[in-house]
């Protein structure tokens, strides 16, 4: 089996507890979007059901088990994700979970379940799992795999075992993507676009992602030299990807302001006219507002809010 490098520290605690006989019923996969935790979690849970495991702890791929697991058949393994055309996990889909595991193994080792993103389910499934776990049964293991686990509720997280997953260094996330194929200078850049995140550069990279980090360096440009409106530019955003480039436009803010600190040009070349002090307290506010499109406000109001606070940023001084 091959982890990225990122991922052996988790994976070798795993299997420590595991052959300690310590591992918990509840596992909590945590850390940002791209470092493969829903992958790692399938592995995982691959090998737990394993009739035999190699050395390292990984799935022989050839047992009945394994065949069963790649065929996305096994009876002892469940995959709860939000449904097609919903927004959330439901209430009911945790009750199957529950109805699942107290029945018996049709294998007789384990039944595992991964809940993926755990923290798209609502509140009375989260309720609902709560229970789950403080009764476990005695070879049920849920894995929950969450990129924002600060949006599960406090008690679920304090009935799991956590395991964090951190963004790889720089260098090593340059490797990685190179080893995909990527060229060097690709890899540099995309990595210095997704704050040194593998996989989410990667398939940025897939997706022509970068292209529109370029054309929100063009909006926000064009918002400080006047050439657009912070409503015009609010409207345009809200119509696709919203949330992408409330991102990219935090990022760009950050590399800038850094950029400013150290005496360079930075991605968005800003002008003196710009009050360079209140970058950070930009990249915050666009941050927040990230969590406000998934809310009831439409996104057009907290686009506009953002990019008049940016539109702001014009030294009052100079601008007299
Ligand atoms: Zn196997």
């Amino acid at each position: 089996m091959t982890l990225p490098v990122w991922q052996h520290d988790a994976w070798q605690n795993l299997m420590q507890r595991l052959t300690r006989g310590a591992l918990a019923h509840a596992l909590l996969l945590s850390g940002p979007a791209g470092l493969g935790k829903q992958v790692f979690a399938s592995s995982f849970a691959q090998s737990l059901l394993c009739s035999s495991r190699d050395t390292d702890g990984s799935a022989c791929g050839e047992c009945k088990s394994c065949r069963l697991m790649a065929a996305g058949s096994h009876p002892d393994f469940l995959r709860i994700g939000v449904e097609e055309e919903k927004s959330q996990i439901s209430v009911d889909q945790i009750r199957t979970l529950g109805e699942r595991l107290a029945l018996s193994t049709q294998f007789g080792g384990y039944q595992i379940a991964i809940i993926a993103p755990a923290e798209d389910m609502n509140a009375s499934a989260s309720n609902a799992l709560l229970k789950t776990l403080e009764e476990p049964t005695a070879d049920s293991i849920i894995i929950l795999v969450s990129h924002q686990s600060a949006r599960l509720s406090a008690t679920i997280r304090s009935r799991c075992q956590r395991i964090d997953f951190r963004t790889p260094s720089a260098a090593v996330a340059q490797v990685w993507l190179e080893q995909q194929g990527i060229s060097t200078a690709q890899a540099s850049l995309a990595l210095q676009t997704s704050d040194n995140n593998p996989g989410l550069a990667l398939e940025w990279l897939r997706a022509g992602t970068l292209e529109l980090r370029e054309q929100v360096a063009g909006d926000l440009r064009g918002l400080i030299a006047g050439r657009s409106t912070a409503l015009e530019v609010a409207n345009r955003w809200s119509k696709a990807d919203p949330a992408q480039r409330l991102w990219f436009a935090a990022l760009l803010s950050r590399e800038e302001a850094g950029a400013h600190v150290s005496g360079q040009t930075g991605p968005l070349a800003l002008s003196a006219t710009v009050d360079f002090a209140r970058l950070p307290a930009w990249f915050d506010q666009a941050n927040r507002a990230r969590d406000w499109l998934r809310g009831p406000v439409r996104p057009e109001l907290t686009l506009f809010e953002v990019l008049s606070a940016w539109c702001g940023l014009v030294s009052l001084r100079r601008k007299a």
